[in-house]
Parts: structure tokens; C-alpha cells; sequence
């Protein structure tokens, strides 16, 4: 397993109360999941368009290749400091699903 590798983009979207996508709750960045050049929108852009999109493709193969990815930045801070990070403890407490389809969806309020 690569140092890079998180669990979460395999099994799981988390979504602002607006709709727009992120990789998991833990993104703090105004990095949202890509499709088509726009900000994926649950309920608007369809959703195996976002769960299949590039943007989705290329997170999952840099994770795989051990590449860091800038959305992660903060996981990969909390890990140089010597903590668990958001993604050491995902990876020890959720399993890949027997299919590639996701098991979360997780919700946050906008601030
Ligand atoms: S590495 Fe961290 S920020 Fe990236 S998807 Fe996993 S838990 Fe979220």
C-alpha cells in the first residue's frame, strides 16, 4: 500500500449542504470533484459522471502510484507532525467494498 493511498475516494463522496463534491470531509480547499470543468453537483450532475470522472480516475491512480495528491495536503501534514492522520485511520477502520461502488456519502453544513 502506498503512502499516499486513502480508502475514502474508493468507497466514499462527501457533499457541502449546496451540493458540490469533495473527495471526503477532511478537504478544506475549495477543491471540488471535477466534471466536464465544472464543480460536480449532487443532484445536478448525474452521479456516475461524478463517481467515474476523470477527476475521480486520476485521484484513485495517483493514490494507487504512491503520488501525492493536493487536495490530501492536510492528511499528509498531520503525518509529517507524527500524527493519524484523517487517512492512516480510514485506511485501518473501512474496507474496499466487494464491488467498486461507493458505500459513503457523507454531508457537511456550509460555514
Ligand atoms: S487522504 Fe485525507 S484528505 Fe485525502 S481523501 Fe483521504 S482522508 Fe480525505
Amino acid at each position: 500500500m502506498s503512502d499516499t493511498y486513502c480508502i475514502y475516494p474508493f468507497i466514499n463522496v462527501h457533499t457541502n449542504t449546496d451540493g458540490r463534491c469533495k473527495l471526503c470531509c477532511h478537504v478544506y480547499s475549495e477543491d471540488y470533484i471535477q466534471v466536464d470543468g465544472k464543480d460536480a453537483v449532487l443532484g445536478k450532475t448525474d452521479w456516475w459522471n461524478i463517481w467515474n470522472s476523470k477527476y475521480m480516475l486520476d485521484v484513485r491512480a495517483n493514490m494507487y502510484a504512491g503520488k501525492p495528491v493536493k487536495e490530501c495536503s492536510r492528511c499528509y501534514e498531520h503525518e509529517a507532525k507524527g500524527l493519524q492522520s484523517s487517512r492512516q485511520w480510514a485506511n485501518e477502520n473501512y474496507s474496499m467494498p466487494d464491488r467498486g461502488n461507493p458505500t459513503h456519502l457523507s454531508s457537511r453544513r456550509r460555514r
